[in-house]
C-alpha cells in the first residue's frame, strides 16, 4: 500500500475505468492528475495549432466535470501544464508517491511519454482499457488482428465474443497525500490561468457542444446515452447514418468516447438494454458493427505500431505522398471551389464535428483531387475534431489514402456523385455556404 498518482489521459471518467479502480484499491493516498501538453498550443509542422479552439473547449468542459465529480468524493483533480516526464516525477517526489497508474495508449507519442516517465525513475502501471472487447477474449492474439475488417468482425462474431459489463465508479477514494505547503493550490492556479479557448457557438452544428445536452464530460455523456436509447432512433441508425445535418442521424457518441468521458462498454450496455426491451433490428446491429470498427483500428495500431505513421503507411509499394501547400490551405479554409467539400470543411472548422460521410469525402478530395499529403489532412483533423482519437483518425486516413488496411487499396469518393447521393437538394451546401 502506498501513495500513488492516477494520471488521467484519454479516460476522463470515473465509471468503468479499471485503471482508476486499480489505483483506488492499491493506494493509501491518491492524487489525480491531468497534464496539458505544451505542444497542444504550439504549431504543428503544417503550421497550425495542434489542438484547435472547439476541441480545447470540449476538453475544458470535460475536465471541469471530472474535477466536480472527484470533489464530490472528497478528492481533487490537479491540472498541470507541462510534459508528463517533467511534471509527474517532480510531483511524485514532492508527495513521496511510489508510482503512477494510467491507461495504456498504444500510439507512439503516448508510449514515448510512458517510456520517459520510466526513464525518469518512476514505476508506471499501465492498463489497457479503451476497447469494447477485452484483448484476452479475442479469438486471436491481441497483437495479431486480421488485416481486413470483415475477417476481424467475422472472427469476433463467430467466436461470440461479447463485451464485459461496465464497472461502477469507485465509491471510496484514498485521501489526498500530504503535500508541501501551497503546492496543490499553486498547480491548480497554473491550470486556471491558462488562456481559455475562444470557440463561438454555432446553431447549425450537428454536435452543438455549447448546449448543455452536448457539453463535454461524463455527466452529460451518461445523460446522452439515456436519452439516445429512450427513443427508437437507434432502430433507424442504419438508414440515417450517412446523414449530414442535425443531431439525430447518427449516435453522436464519438466526442465522449474520444475523451474517455464515456466507455465503449457503457455505450454497448445501453444498446443491449434497448435490444432487451425493444428487440434487436438492423439499426441496433449496425451500431455494434460501427463500434467494432473502433476496436479494429485499435488492434491494427497495436499490431503495426509506428509503421502507421510512415509517409507510405503500411504499404511499402505506395508512392511517397506529394504535397500541395496552397491547395491544403484552401481545403482547411473551405475555399477549394468544390461546394460539398467546402461546406464540410466550414462545418468542421466552425464546430469541431463532421459526419462520417463527409469525413470520407473531404479526405478523399484532399488526397486524390488536390494531391496533398494525407498526413497534413490527418493533422488538421487532429487539431479540429472534438472526437479526435489517435487510433480512429490514423486508421481512417490511411485507409482512404490506400496506405493502410483497405483490401481495395484506397478509396476516391467522386464529389459530384456524393453530392447527388447525399445532398441532392443542396440543403447542406446552403447551410454551410458561409462560415
Ligand atoms: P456513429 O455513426 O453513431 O458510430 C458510432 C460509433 O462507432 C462512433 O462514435 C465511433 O466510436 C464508431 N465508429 C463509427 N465509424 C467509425 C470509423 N470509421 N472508424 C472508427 N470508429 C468508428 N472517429 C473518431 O472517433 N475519432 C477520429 O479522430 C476520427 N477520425 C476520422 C477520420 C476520417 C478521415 C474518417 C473517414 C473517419 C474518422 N472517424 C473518427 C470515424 C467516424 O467518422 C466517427 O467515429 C463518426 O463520424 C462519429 O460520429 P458518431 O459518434 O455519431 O458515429
Amino acid at each position: 500500500m502506498s501513495t500513488l498518482i492516477y494520471w488521467f489521459r484519454a479516460d476522463l471518467r470515473l465509471a468503468d475505468n479499471p485503471a482508476l479502480l486499480q489505483a483506488c484499491a492499491d493506494a493509501t493516498h491518491l492524487l489525480s492528475v491531468y497534464c496539458h501538453l505544451p505542444s497542444d498550443k504550439q504549431p504543428t509542422r503544417w503550421g497550425f495549432e495542434r489542438v484547435g479552439a472547439p476541441r480545447q473547449r470540449f476538453l475544458t468542459d470535460t475536465l471541469r466535470d471530472l474535477a466536480k465529480q472527484l470533489q464530490a468524493r472528497g478528492s481533487q483533480l490537479i491540472e498541470c501544464v507541462g510534459h508528463p516526464h517533467e511534471v509527474l516525477p517532480a510531483l511524485a517526489q514532492s508527495i513521496q508517491a511510489s508510482g503512477v497508474v494510467c491507461e495504456d495508449i498504444a500510439a507512439p507519442e503516448e508510449e514515448a511519454q510512458v517510456a520517459a516517465l520510466r526513464a525518469a525513475g518512476l514505476t508506471v502501471d499501465t492498463v489497457w482499457q479503451s476497447s469494447l472487447l477485452e484483448l484476452s477474449d479475442l479469438p486471436f492474439d491481441g497483437g495479431d488482428c486480421p488485416e481486413v475488417f470483415t475477417t476481424f468482425r467475422q472472427a469476433v462474431e463467430r467466436a461470440r465474443v461479447l463485451p464485459a459489463s461496465p464497472l461502477r465508479a469507485p465509491t471510496v477514494f484514498a485521501p489526498l497525500p500530504p503535500a508541501p505547503e501551497g503546492l496543490l493550490a499553486r498547480l491548480a492556479s497554473d491550470a486556471r490561468d491558462r488562456p481559455q479557448p475562444d470557440a463561438l457557438p454555432d446553431a447549425r452544428s450537428s454536435f452543438p457542444h455549447h448546449t448543455q445536452a452536448f457539453a463535454g464530460g461524463e455527466t452529460t455523456a451518461a445523460a446522452h446515452i439515456q436519452r439516445y436509447f429512450s427513443t427508437p432512433r437507434v432502430s433507424q441508425y442504419k438508414a440515417t447514418r450517412n446523414g449530414l445535418t442535425g443531431t439525430d442521424y447518427s449516435s453522436k457518441f464519438s466526442p465522449w468516447l474520444a475523451t474517455g468521458a464515456l466507455s465503449a462498454r457503457t455505450a454497448h450496455a445501453g444498446l443491449k438494454r434497448f435490444e432487451h426491451i425493444q428487440g434487436a433490428d438492423d439499426g441496433t446491429y449496425w451500431l455494434w458493427f460501427e463500434l467494432l470498427w473502433r476496436d479494429y483500428f485499435r488492434l491494427i495500431q497495436l499490431k503495426h505500431g509506428t509503421d502507421m505513421y510512415r509517409a507510405r503507411g503500411l504499404r511499402d509499394d505506395a508512392p511517397a505522398p506529394t504535397h500541395n501547400p496552397k491547395g491544403f490551405l484552401r481545403w482547411c479554409a473551405g475555399t477549394t471551389g468544390e461546394p460539398l467539400v467546402d461546406a464540410g470543411m466550414r462545418e468542421l472548422r466552425a464546430t469541431g464535428y463532421l459526419s462520417n460521410r463527409l469525413r470520407q469525402v473531404v479526405a478523399s478530395y484532399l488526397i486524390y483531387d488536390l494531391h496533398a499529403d494525407w498526413r497534413a489532412g490527418a493533422a488538421w483533423f487532429e487539431s479540429q475534431l472534438l472526437d479526435y482519437d489517435v487510433y480512429s483518425n490514423q486508421g481512417n486516413w490511411l485507409y482512404i489514402a490506400g496506405r493502410g488496411t483497405d483490401p481495395r487499396g484506397g478509396r476516391r469518393f467522386n464529389p459530384e456523385k456524393q453530392t447527388r447521393d447525399h445532398d441532392p437538394h443542396g440543403h447542406y451546401r446552403a447551410l454551410w455556404a458561409s462560415t
